[in-house]
């Protein structure tokens, strides 16, 4: 049968960019073949060695930031600053594990009834990486740079529309001198991964994407009793109370909700704010998500570009379309912009209320929900009502209370007046359906290993 192929289009022009020929199945066992025996060996290097390695990919992802970044924009609308940061970010996640990886998995002695015991940290073999295409670099690199150190190699499957980023990434490991199986990119549809996730020579699987998705391969894997990490959907709140910095919460809250043009896990999604302060931070936040520069994302200046896909686009209008119809306020944007691109108006909804769908599911775009809450008990109860848990902010001037309250909110992280950021050494990940298990630091790195107890009578 001829393979099946693989086309990219660029959002902002609605443009076919390119084709590619997708891997059959006999090539998939080719490729899975050379990942385990390359796993073999990768396992045998030291740290120092791979550690090498990896500070040069570092290496090569800042030379070539210019060229990378306009790959990214191209195929999925991502303005170039923010493309440009998203590469920069990468190189320090592979510094930053190349130095950490052997502090990190250092043995940990367990005293016992043993001469010497202790608990060692082994690779499992290879990890299988499904990824979004939302950061199509940094998702790839922080799951790949603590797995890889750690002495896995990784198999990456790369949502289909940002192709050429994913044979970019595998080029950028053989060029920084990485062997042949170390990391490889597979060509397949998500609809021919069944059998690759039920594959022996697949180890273990990590995935970020939809619940949908995850929920689907968490099935396969738990068939196969393979190991997984999910990094799955958000609907972060973003708790503004009464005694807030209400313009620095308002610049950041915009911030956090458009970045990268409202695609975003852990994007703030859904803003409780205090009664008292609503109509004026409601305000404060219309009018800078009204100065918003949205256009052409290659320009420099461009805040807003288009959403990766059209079909994602008509969804978010679709959410906001039904949650004014179902009574809430329309305060800015609302419709697709006309042209050809996949374009959607920086959007702000006033008064959601739990029932509408912009409450209920997560909205992957540019489109922030308002919601008007009595106090601070009311807006921890409104942020846990979500099925979704991965991250949320909490703005007040009273830490201590912002302490107490984060104890009670059921989301993998709480950023204090601040915006909600990975960093390579802090954990990341959700709780309900945003996942299973963490990445980045100490617990990331922990999760694909085998923990080896090692008892000497
Ligand atoms: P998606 O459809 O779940 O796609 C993500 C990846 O999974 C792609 O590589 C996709 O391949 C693949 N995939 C989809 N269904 C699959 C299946 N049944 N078996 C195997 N692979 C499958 O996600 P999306 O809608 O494009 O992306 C947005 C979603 O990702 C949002 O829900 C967002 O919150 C979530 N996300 C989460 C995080 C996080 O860290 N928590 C980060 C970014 C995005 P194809 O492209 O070939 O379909």
């Amino acid at each position: 049968a001829p393979s099946a192929s693989i086309e990219t289009r660029n959002p902002a022009t609605g443009a076919v960019l390119k084709r590619y020929d997708a891997h059959d199945s006999a090539t998939v066992d080719r490729l899975l073949e050379r990942a385990a025996s390359e796993a073999a060996r990768w396992r045998e290097r030291s740290f120092a060695g791979r550690a090498q390695l990896m500070g040069a990919a570092a290496a090569t992802l800042r030379a070539r930031k210019a060229e990378l970044a306009l790959l990214a924009t191209a195929e999925m609308g991502k303005p170039v600053a923010e493309a440009e940061a998203e590469v920069e970010k990468c190189a320090l996640a592979c510094d930053w594990f190349a130095e950490n990886a052997e502090r990190l998995l250092r043995a940990i002695e367990i005293p016992s009834s043993a001469t010497r015991s202790y608990a060692a940290f082994r690779p499992l073999g290879v990890l299988l990486a499904i990824m979004p295409w939302n950061f199509p670099y940094w998702q790839a690199f922080r799951a790949a740079a603590p797995a890889m150190m750690a002495g896995n190699v990784v198999v990456l499957k790369h949502a289909a529309n940002v192709t050429g980023c994913a044979l970019a990434i595998e080029e950028i490991f053989r060029s920084s001198g990485f062997p042949e199986g170390a990391f490889t990119t597979l060509l397949v549809g998500s609809k021919a991964m069944e059998p690759i996730v039920l594959h022996d020579r697949v180890a273990a699987v990590t995935l970020t994407g939809s619940e949908a998705a995850g929920s689907s391969v968490g099935a396969l894997a738990g068939k196969a009793i393979k190991k997984t990490v999910m990094e799955l959907g958000g609907s972060d709140y973003f708790i503004v109370l009464a005694d807030a910095d209400l313009e620095r919460a308002a610049e950041i809250g915009v911030k956090a909700r458009f970045q990268n043009s409202g695609q975003s896990c852990i994007a703030a999604k859904r803003f409780i704010i205090e009664d008292a302060v609503y109509d004026r931070y409601v305000a404060l936040f219309v009018e800078k998500t009204r100065e918003l520069a949205v256009g052409d994302p290659t320009q420099r200046e461009t805040r807003i570009g288009p959403m990766a896909r059209h079909d994602l686009r008509d969804d978010l209008a679709a959410q906001v379309r039904d949650t004014v119809a179902a009574g809430a306020a329309l305060l800015a944007g609302g419709e697709p912009l006309p042209g050809p691109g996949a374009f959607f108006a920086p959007t702000v909804v006033g008064n959601v209320r739990p029932g509408m769908r912009m409450a209920e599911e997560e909205t992957f775009g540019p489109a922030a929900a308002m919601f008007r809450v009595r106090n601070a008990d009311e807006a921890v109860a409104l942020a846990n009502e979500s099925r979704y848990g991965l991250g949320g902010n909490l703005w007040t001037r009273d830490i201590a209370l912002a302490e107490r309250l984060a104890a009670r909110l059921e989301s993998g992280n709480v950023f204090v007046n601040g915006m909600t950021a990975s960093d390579p050494r802090l954990p990341f990940g959700g709780v309900k359906k945003s996942g299973i298990g963490r990445e980045l630091s100490e617990f990331g790195i922990r999760e694909f290993v085998n923990v080896q107890t090692v008892w000497i009578g």
